[in-house]
């Protein structure tokens, strides 16, 4: 029977600590920062509400007063009846926040990826991927029925050989996350650019963990660095540092007409409820206004990593506000979560295959409702977990 198959493989799973389990949180919205699970209040050190915006009462408000008067859902896919006006308001404001022609939303970034990609490239083209880029990016690529070109993490003389292995292909397409998410490191934008000059190819890259959080109105890695017009697709989510939901896409007209009449998740879906339009845009309102929040970010994300590094862990090569702390081990990692949770700290452990094996870890990320005191805090805890769990002197210092 099919179940029984299942039954076995998932009993494999849970015993080599790899079984995910849905938990249930509560926001705490008087208290950003902080989440309720299991009726105990834990300091939110994994959520990806980098700028504090989840709970931000002019983002409920827009999206109550969005609600009364477009109503709860959208009836329909954009391209039929359900592009209603939040979503022009909001693709102005992305288009002008990028200093790009156009902007298009979609669903959220994992649609997104798989629907850009899958657009972009077909049979007879190849695409290039770094060996730690996004799920969604993997799935775009595996949909698209393109060559898969893997690269190894930020090694871009692996990229350049493959890159001319494949000189011959029909169409080329570098894609790149801008931040790793599991990581926190950044991507190598300056050679990447000059590779795809060199071989003709198109460079898309996903600003999901640095939009909102780099540039001086948090315009993303590429544009803070004056790289806009070397990348042909910027995409990034409006999830994480927007404490919504949904993804965008900016670029020139003729791209974003293109993905308007190929994206197909774009085509063949229901166009997300207005109200959350609505807050969206008020959201980009204050991530373009309030620049203490990127301030107040990384203040604590630097105090926070070089603390755990001088501790003695392992927190990989980033500076961004997601810090990995390595443990190696899937059990230990675990546990090691659990201990953080017993202590009044949320912080999930990241398993294979969302990282490579043997390399479990936790991933925490950082946000602007963090202070520095509750983060010293942390700090201490995390520093006993690892001296009683051995991790301490287990990890690479190198
Ligand atoms: N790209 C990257 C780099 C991500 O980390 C994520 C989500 N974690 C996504 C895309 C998918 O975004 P969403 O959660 O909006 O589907």
């Amino acid at each position: 029977m099919i179940i029984n198959w299942m039954k076995k493989e998932l009993e494999a799973l849970n015993h080599a600590s790899l079984e995910r389990r849905l938990r249930t949180h509560v926001p705490i919205p008087e208290s950003p920062g902080y989440m309720m699970h299991g009726g105990r209040v834990l300091l939110d050190l994994s959520s990806n509400d980098y700028l504090g915006l989840a709970q931000h009462p002019a983002i409920i408000e827009a999206m109550r007063d969005a609600l009364l008067i477009e109503g709860a859902g959208a009836g329909a896919s954009r391209l039929v009846t359900g592009n209603r006006r939040p979503y022009g308001q909001l693709e102005k404001a992305l288009a002008e926040w990028q200093n790009c022609d156009a902007a298009l939303v979609f669903a959220n970034g994992y649609i997104a990826n798989v629907g850009v990609i899958s657009a972009l490239a077909g049979r007879g083209d190849v695409v290039f991927s770094d060996q730690f880029n996004h799920a969604s990016i993997v799935d775009g690529i595996i949909l698209s029925r393109a060559e898969h070109a893997r690269y190894r993490h930020n090694d871009i003389e692996h990229l350049r050989a493959l890159l001319h292995k494949f000189r011959d292909k029909r169409r080329k397409l570098i894609v790149t996350d801008a931040i790793f998410s599991m990581d926190g490191d950044q991507a190598r934008l300056l050679d990447l650019i000059e590779l795809k000059r060199e071989y003709n190819a198109l460079l898309m890259v996903d600003e999901a963990h640095s939009g909102g959080v780099y540039g001086l109105h948090g315009e993303g890695l590429a544009l803070a660095l004056g790289l806009k017009n070397d990348v042909d697709i910027h995409m990034g989510t409006l999830s994480k540092s927007f404490g919504v939901y949904g993804a965008y896409v900016c670029g020139n007209e003729t791209l974003i007409r293109w993905l308007m009449n190929k994206a197909r998740p774009l085509i063949y879906s229901t166009a997300l409820p207005p109200s959350l339009i609505a807050g969206t845009t008020q959201a980009l309102e204050l991530i373009q206004t309030e620049h203490w929040r990127r301030e107040r970010l990384f203040t604590a994300s630097e105090f926070f990593r070089s603390s755990l590094c001088m501790a003695g862990f392992n927190v990989g090569n980033g500076d961004s506000p997601i810090v990995p702390l390595i443990i190696g081990n899937n059990h230990k990692a675990l546990q090691f979560s659990s201990a953080l949770e017993t202590e009044g700290i949320a912080a999930i452990a990241i398993r294979p295959p969302t990282v490579p094996d043997g390399t479990a870890r936790i991933r925490f990320s950082l946000s602007a409702a963090h202070s520095l005191e509750e983060l010293t805090d942390a700090v201490t805890k995390i520093r006993r977990i690892g001296l009683r769990l051995g991790v301490l002197e287990s990890c690479d210092q190198s």
